[in-house]
């Protein structure tokens, strides 16, 4: 078979997966519909996406954090919220103090206090970004690039055909042999449904709007977000962008231009004022249709990204779902390819993933409902504002739209198995994340025990060993780490070896 791997769509979700294989060692053909990467709708404040910390963290542990921060648009530390724009974000608006917002109610950061989460750990990747989607996919482009990855652009992927041992893949005239296909193309994807897969959900209510615009009268318009009776309107960040959600059954036929008449129109209704647009440069529409592939796996064909999940982007949490994705499927793809995978490990892709895509459209859902025009919807809107404003309410709030408390249900007692390893600090002052650089599971020795090096010694070219002191050790012994930086055993004193072995095994097969 000429490619290991062939994936469908040059998105984020396509470009992390590729970089993912490729770190792996697979041969990878990403397929992409447009020729031109660049587009004024992923450009700049238009293309704006939240990066919440398991995407973060992903990237600080493969390396690219310093790029895709240089590239992004603002960034946020955890340590002191509120963003400080880069110098690409060409706005001089002062720095944002901006935690999330849930259905435009916003998150008072001064009320965040995430102290209580025994295994946190400051460090390089306790952030939020604000990336762009052009930056974003250009870093992503340039390192899966050097790991050999091929990308083929105005190449859309149009048919393929599956047999036991292989997919073969037709995009534009050309043909292409692979093991395995990969649909990450976008919420339309033409992978899912040539494959038929199940996309189940529910319906939209309204249409969505985000456009960069001039307007003549621009102190008629609040900042931020705004709710009102009507729905909602966006008003930044950035100069001119403007973000709407209108409640009109999802009547607007998203096929048709935007004009700048028809947006105005719908700014005025939805705002309540008689702002006037000068200049329309650029818009698009989106609507709240939530639906999710019922399975991410049929034979070799798999989904990732907005091909498996669609929801509207309230709460930001689409391209981070996707990001996810990737970050869980790449390296179960690539063991299964190389041959040491257990027998159901690629099957644990979905199980992980699911629930988060699952949680991720019902945490869109419920922003709809409250945000409904009916005095039903807005009398629940007032509770929820008061809830968010309580401490308890602004963490429960932060915790869930950050992602710092996924956890995925793996077998093990231990609180810690399931989440992403704390970034701990060791004595020689290098820490946890950089040892993942290069995508291999991790045995992490706190303790520094003979038996553990032994075992060790017996996974190597599965695992890596390390034995080293933390500075703080969260009261652990020892951590076994999958190569997504998932714990997948954890022990607080006198490492039990047979359950360790067993679980080496569940995740890792037999030794190299
Ligand atoms: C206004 C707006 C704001 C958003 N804000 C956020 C946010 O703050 N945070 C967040 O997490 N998410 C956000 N999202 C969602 C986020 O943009 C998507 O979830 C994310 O882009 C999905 O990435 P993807 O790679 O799966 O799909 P896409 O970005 O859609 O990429 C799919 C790629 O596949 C290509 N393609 C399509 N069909 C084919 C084919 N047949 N063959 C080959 N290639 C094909 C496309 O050209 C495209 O390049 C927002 C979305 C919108 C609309």
């Amino acid at each position: 078979m000429p490619y290991d791997v062939i994936i469908a769509g040059a998105g984020p979700v396509g470009l992390f997966l590729a970089f993912e294989l490729g770190l792996a060692g697979t041969s990878v053909l990403v397929l992409e519909r447009m020729e031109d990467p660049h587009s004024p709708l992923k450009e700049g404040w238009m293309g704006m996406r939240g990066l919440n910390f398991p995407s973060v963290d992903a990237f600080y542990r493969r390396g690219l954090l310093k790029d895709v921060r240089e590239s992004s648009l603002a960034w946020m530390e955890a340590a002191k919220p509120g963003f400080e724009m880069n110098s690409q974000s060409k706005t001089s608006a002062p720095p944002l103090r901006f935690a999330g917002h849930f259905a435009g109610i916003m998150l008072d950061a001064n009320k965040i206090d995430l102290s209580s989460q025994q295994y946190l750990v400051q460090g390089p990747s306790s952030a939020g970004g604000l990336a762009s989607l052009e930056g974003l996919e250009e870093v992503l482009a340039e390192y899966a690039l050097k790991l050999g990855v091929e990308v083929k652009r105005g190449m859309p992927v149009i048919d393929f055909t599956e047999s036991e041992d292989g997919v073969t893949v037709q995009a534009g005239n050309e043909s292409f042999q692979c093991k395995w296909l990969v649909g990450c193309d976008g919420g339309r994807s033409t992978v899912r449904k040539l494959a038929g897969f199940e996309f189940a959900g529910t319906d939209p209510e309204f249409t969505g709007y985000s456009a960069w615009v001039e307007i003549a009268d621009p102190e008629k318009l609040s900042p931020g977000f705004n709710l009102t009776p009507h729905g909602m309107y966006v008003n930044g960040p950035g100069p001119g962008r403007i973000g709407l959600v209108d409640f009109d059954n999802a009547a607007f036929d998203r096929d048709h231009e935007i004009t700048l008449e028809s947006l105005q129109a719908i700014l005025r209704r939805v705002s309540n004022t008689d702002v006037t647009i000068k200049t329309l440069h650029v818009a698009t529409s989106y609507t709240d249709r939530a639906r999710q592939a019922t399975t991410y796996r049929k034979g070799r064909v798999l989904l990732a990204g907005d091909a498996a999940h669609i929801h509207s982007p309230l709460g930001g949490q689409g391209l981070n779902t996707g990001l996810g994705d990737a970050m869980n499927l790449g390296w179960k793809l690539a063991a299964t390819i190389k041959g040491w995978a257990p027998e159901d490990l690629l099957d644990t892709y979905t199980a992980e993933r699911h629930p988060v895509g699952a949680w991720a459209l019902n945490w869109t859902r419920a922003q709809v409902a409250i945000m409904r025009p009916n005095p039903h919807a807005q009398a629940i809107t007032t509770v929820i504002r008061d809830l968010i404003n309580t401490k308890d309410g602004a963490n429960y709030f932060v915790e869930k739209i950050s992602g710092i408390l996924l956890r995925y249900d793996l077998p093990g007692d231990h609180p810690l198995i399931g989440r992403s390893a704390p970034d701990l600090e060791f004595e020689d002052g290098s820490r946890l994340g950089p040892l993942l650089q290069d995508g291999t599971g991790l045995l992490l020795d706190l303790s520094a025990t003979e038996e553990l090096s032994t075992l060790g010694r017996k996974w190597n070219g599965r695992v890596k060993y390390v034995a080293a002191q933390a500075k703080d050790n969260k009261g652990l012994a020892a951590l076994l780490l999958r190569p997504d930086g998932f714990v997948a055993w954890a022990a607080d004193a006198d490492p039990n070896l047979t359950a360790l072995e067993e679980t080496i095994s569940r995740w890792f097969g037999s030794p190299a």
